[in-house]
């Protein structure tokens, strides 16, 4: 499935745009790239299996304000950092990216109340290495299994249960 897909699909390693141009145009591109396209991504999971579904859309508010706005869509396959197994985790990013002129001022204070992020414009602006930005940017910092299976499991038999120590705590009160 992953290798037959659509012409725009498997470049989006070659996809590059004019960020205040994509803005003002209101333009709107989808793909899907390959997780292993994504070095720097694929060397953090687990398996570097499946890909990451994109869709980019350029925004341009009435002050003038340029913004991509990228969301993503996917499962990875995490490492525990217990048991270095695989975690599954699905991953939902909707990212919000002012376009900030080459020159102007980054607007610090104005980021933190509206909660985007911002990128200095290019005209010539690569699609994947901003995918793989936010997808490292929504990855938790330490995956790991609610209960490993092998640790956790021979664990089990050994100690008591919350349940049987809230039991006995209360019976002592
Ligand atoms: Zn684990």
């Amino acid at each position: 499935m992953s290798r037959q897909v659509p012409d725009v699909n498997s470049a989006t390693d070659q996809i590059v745009i004019d960020g205040l141009e994509f803005a003002r145009l209101g333009r709107r591109l989808v793909g899907k790239v390959p997780i292993r396209a994504l070095a720097r991504l694929a060397d953090q999971l687990a398996n570097d299996d499946g890909e990451i579904a994109w869709e980019l859309r350029g925004e341009q508010d009435e002050e003038g304000k340029a913004f991509l706005c990228l969301q993503l869509s996917g499962k990875l396959s995490l490492r525990c950092q217990r048991c270095l197994g695989s975690v599954d985790e699905v991953l939902a990013v909707s990212s919000r990216l002012l376009l900030v002129r080459p020159g102007h001022v980054w607007p610090d204070e104005e980021l933190a109340e509206d909660g985007f992020d911002a990128v200095e414009a290019g005209k010539e602006m690569a699609l994947a290495p901003m995918i793989e930005e936010e997808v490292l940017l929504a990855l938790p910092i330490a995956p790991t299994h609610g209960t490993c299976d092998q640790p956790l499991s021979s664990h089990e038999e050994h100690e008591p249960s919350p349940f049987a120590v809230l039991a006995k705590l209360k019976k002592g009160v």
